[in-house]
């Protein structure tokens, strides 16, 4: 694939010191290069950012499945074959999310800082960037890129860009949880029980979903500085606030995030009409979030309604949810197929600010730009999640959108298999040998 590479000793500037950034800085490094990694924070604050730290995650602490017949899953063992750096730090944080790679954000954060910042061809520089940067560099400002560097990209790129909102959920004490009624199991008792369970009856069930849709919540407007509201907005429908879900249907909750099968009530023995999940913030387990209940709603109308859920009764809040701004480009009219900017060569985009959603997306998002940054690269295995999500940032479409890891993006395989978990399986072993050959021969 060939585009505009620069010699080893070109230094490349990479601004945001959030997931696509670090990764992207440290994987520059490790292939001799030299980087200037700008990152705003302390001076220049988000929305939801809350420490002048590298790599913070800035909602969930889980970075999803690690079972290889996931598409979570198989994107990071491949990851894992392409050499990632932030997903063995990852790991090394990990706190207990049965299946998942859940980590502690502030070890994950402080790790990661330290490693970057212990790299010898990297060095940190805190300051807003307001301006595009000349190349070689890589953009990976990420969903809440700052107000100067926007205007900067709209006048650099036209106005094809595209901005939505998404909503994170609240996060509840512990110790203001009733332990004689949530409960712990996962799924179908699948590994080990870190989830807590609030169990609702059908007549539960209704009252929150009926305070869900009644609930008064914030408007757009109010998020925003002036100069964001006025730009077009958008719903990311993979992260629609629980009460729109609630507003779509009676069945909606108990079908999608509230599904309770699965998970009977061990002191019951049955399966209760719907479940709301806790997912633990920290190793203490001292804070828990509530999983799929992203909202829109008032910090009053949150305290009311979820106090609804069984075992919420005197729920404290550690967090509020909120809605929040969620920027990216529409790459494939701006960039050519190594992610540079057709308007400003040699500068690449990365993460979600290129079109790719989530931690692990982003991750990868990262080390494809500065291997890009590194020289010619052949496209990664269409068979693989990488490969596709690559594919995904390069192709036209007039519905453009953040992609997440989904076996969606994968060709079908040659024969039917009819049995889902062993297609899954089928797929996820044909993508590995892909990228092992791709590796050897690349
Ligand atoms: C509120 C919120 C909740 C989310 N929840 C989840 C979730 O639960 N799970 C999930 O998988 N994904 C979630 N996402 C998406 C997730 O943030 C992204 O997928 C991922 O963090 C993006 O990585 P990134 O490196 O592209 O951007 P980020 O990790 O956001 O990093 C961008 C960095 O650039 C810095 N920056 C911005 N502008 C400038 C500038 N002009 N100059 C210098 N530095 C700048 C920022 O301070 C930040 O450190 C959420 C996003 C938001 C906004």
């Amino acid at each position: 694939m060939s585009s505009t590479h620069f010699s080893s000793d070109s230094t490349v500037s990479v601004i945001g010191g959030g997931l696509a950034g670090c990764e992207a800085a440290l994987q520059l490094a490790a292939r001799g290069m030299r980087v200037r990694l700008h990152e705003m924070r302390p001076h220049t604050v988000t929305p939801a950012h809350e420490t002048d730290r590298l790599a913070e995650l800035v909602c969930s602490n889980s970075l999803k499945s690690l079972l290889p017949g996931t598409a979570a899953g198989l994107l990071k063992a491949e990851l894992r074959q392409l050499g990632c750096r932030l997903l063995p730090i990852a790991e090394s944080c990990r706190v207990p999310a049965g299946n998942a790679l859940a980590v502690d954000r502030d070890a994950f954060a402080c790790a990661v800082t330290r490693e970057v910042e212990a790299e010898p061809l990297i060095e940190v520089i805190r300051g807003e960037v307001g301006s595009l940067p000349a190349a070689p560099a890589i953009i990976a400002t990420g969903p809440l890129t700052s107000e100067s560097l926007t205007a900067a990209l709209l006048e650099a790129v036209g106005e094809e860009q595209l901005y939505f909102f998404d909503a994170i959920a609240p996060i509840i004490d512990a110790d203001s949880l009733d332990h004689d009624v949530v409960y712990r199991a996962t799924r179908y008792d699948k590994g080990d029980a870190d989830y807590l369970n609030c169990p609702f009856d059908k007549e539960q069930y209704e009252r929150f979903v009926i305070a869900l849709r009644e609930g008064e919540k914030h408007e757009a407007h109010e998020f925003e500085s002036r100069f964001f509201s006025q730009l077009k907005w958008k719903f990311y429908e993979n992260c629609i606030p629980v009460e729109e879900l609630a507003r779509r249907g009676d069945d909606t909750l108990r079908y999608g995030v509230l599904r309770p099968v699965g998970l009977n009530d061990p002191r019951s023995g049955r399966r209760p009409w719907a479940v709301l999940q806790l997912r633990s913030e920290n190793a203490g387990g001292t804070a828990w979030n509530l999983v799929g209940c992203q909202t829109m709603l008032r910090q009053g109308e949150q305290q009311r309604v979820f106090r609804l859920v069984p075992g919420l009764e005197r729920a404290r809040f550690l967090r509020y949810g909120s809605i929040h701004r969620n920027t990216y480009l529409h790459t494939p009219a701006l960039a050519d197929e190594t992610l540079s900017l057709k308007s400003a060569p040699g500068v690449r985009l990365a993460g979600q600010l290129a079109g790719v959603e989530g931690y692990v997306e982003s991750i990868f998002g990262g080390w494809l730009a500065a291997a890009l940054t590194a020289g010619p690269l052949p496209l990664l295995p269409d068979t693989t999640i990488s490969g596709q999500l690559w594919r995904h940032m390069i192709t036209p479409s007039d519905r453009y959108q953040p992609m997440n890891a989904n076996f969606g993006l994968l060709p079908p395989l040659p024969e039917r298999i009819r049995d889902k978990k062993l297609k899954k399986a089928v797929l996820a072993a044909r993508a590995l040998d892909d990228l092992k050959k791709w590796v050897a021969d690349s």
